[in-house]
């Protein structure tokens, strides 16, 4: 039913917050740190100098400073794409006859098509600011590659991506943009580093894993003076970077008094989700409100719902700090019919405390579920989804649908992270009726967690 609240709810650029809140400021207790993957020691800030550069190492052991100014170049940057929209689902509702009322805060409404460009713009800035030439890194549907290479072009800074290689091969107008914005572009595994030499020797004809383009992408950072490795989601500074997301949402429904009960988003490396979550969380973790967050996974790649809470590391040649997480192995490689995205094996180490201690749910869907929700939701909200996006909006669905069958009127805040156009292959797959559902076996799963690093005195 209609109410007072439009169908989508702008903030001017005056609104748009002028810090990023940093939700470890707030946690009980911290996530267990990094450890370094050659004495098993804590990771101090110059074991990570030479992979990241300064001030976003600054910003991932900063867990006492809730706000953290957002550098005016960075505003600036955002002016041209933000604030973003939140957007009531009038019509999804109309047709589930739920109700609920539906809320999603669409980050899509860019050229990247993702929240990504978030975080691109602030590491780039970082970057600059301290002199780099470049930075490198790894993109897998190529939404972080192709974020990274807008923001490269407008700081001024080269970009070398590693692209899993069956991404490439699905998704050639994405390496088109990246390449149009200035990038150079490489499908891994690669001869062109050891660690995709060794990969594949191992594992010869592999589409590739995000886990091996992140081994090649920091050897290249490593190996090329004036650059250093950059990453789209997973650490703690990303997540900060994210954390607009949450704030603009909070301050639009602020304006028609409109609180979530219930904030969804699906979680690859958590930090889309992370951003959503974090002004909500914060009134939760400081008793403020008791809202109810709900993680979504890939069926085929699970971490949250079937993972170990473990050390692991963060790519699959093993030159990451361990990062104590929910994982199903830095060596799973996802089922090569796994169209659906969200294929990272780990998950960002702030999410991994909120879940592990109880502040956040999860649940995983199949890809043939995650596409019929999101073709209900481009059919009658016109938005054509990114398939990651749609893990949320097929749980978005699900608690309507709960809320028809009890007659609550639960409001449900959802992240649409992003844009389909670039998945089309997939989609095509879902139309045909060819796609599948791959679920990995127990077994296979234990296959995979022999692979955890063993650590002297840690596990
Ligand atoms: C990368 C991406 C995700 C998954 O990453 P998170 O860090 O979990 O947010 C989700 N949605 C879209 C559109 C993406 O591009």
């Amino acid at each position: 039913m209609k109410d007072n609240v439009p169908y989508k709810i702008y903030l001017t650029e005056d609104e748009m917050p002028k810090a990023w809140y940093n939700i470890k400021a707030d946690m009980k207790e911290q996530h267990d740190p990094f450890l370094h993957p050659g004495t098993g020691k804590p990771c101090v800030r110059e074991d990570m100098l030479p992979i990241f550069c300064g001030e976003l190492v600054d910003q991932e052991l900063n867990d006492t400073d809730r706000f953290i100014p957002i550098p005016e170049d960075i505003r600036s940057f955002y002016r041209m794409y933000r604030p973003s929209p939140v957007v009531r689902a009038y019509c999804l509702e109309q047709k589930l006859g739920t109700p609920a009322k539906i809320y999603y805060k669409f980050e899509g409404s860019n050229t990247s098509g993702s929240h990504k460009l978030n975080s691109a713009a602030a590491q780039c800035y970082y970057a600059k600011k301290q002199g780099l030439k470049g930075v490198s890194t790894e993109t897998g549907a190529g939404q972080w590659g192709t974020a990274l290479a807008m923001a490269c072009a407008y700081f001024g800074m080269e970009l070398k991506v590693y692209m899993v290689k069956i991404s490439a091969e699905q998704k050639p107008a994405r390496r088109a943009v990246m390449e149009t914005y200035g990038a150079s572009v490489t499908p891994s595994p690669s001869d062109t580093t050891d660690a995709g030499r060794k990969i594949l020797a191992a594992h010869p004809g592999t589409g590739g894993s995000l886990g091996c383009a992140i081994s090649e992408a920091i050897e290249f950072a490593v190996k090329n003076e004036g650059y250093r490795y950059v990453l789209g989601s997973v650490l703690d500074h990303v997540v900060l970077h994210q954390s607009v997301i949450g704030l603009e949402a909070k301050t639009a429904l602020d304006k028609y008094g409109v609180y979530p009960d219930v904030i969804i988003g699906c979680a690859g490396g958590g930090s889309n989700l992370g951003g959503l979550m974090s002004a909500y969380m914060a009134d939760k973790l400081t008793g403020k409100a008791d809202p109810q967050f709900i993680a979504v996974e890939p069926a085929s790649c699970p971490s949250l719902t079937r993972g170990r809470y473990a050390y692991d590391f963060g790519d699959t040649a093993g030159v990451t700090p361990f990062m104590r997480m929910y994982t199903i192995g830095s060596g799973y490689i996802p089922a090569p019919n796994h169209a659906g995205g969200l294929r990272y094996h780990g998950m960002s180490p702030i999410l991994t405390k909120l879940y592990h201690d109880g502040y956040i749910s999860a649940r995983a869907v199949g890809q043939s579920k995650v596409f019929e929700a999101a073709t209900l939701f481009a059919r009658c909200e016109g938005t054509l989804p990114a398939p990651e996006s749609s893990h949320a909006i097929h749980a978005a669905i699900e608690e309507a649908m709960k809320c028809k069958q009890t007659g609550e009127t639960k409001t449900i805040l959802f992240g649409l992270s992003g844009t389909g156009y670039f998945d089309m292959t997939a989609y095509q797959q879902y139309n045909s009726g060819s796609m599948t559902d791959y679920i990995p076996t127990d077994a296979e799963l234990e296959e995979n967690f022999k692979t955890l690093p063993k650590i002297p005195g840690v596990q």
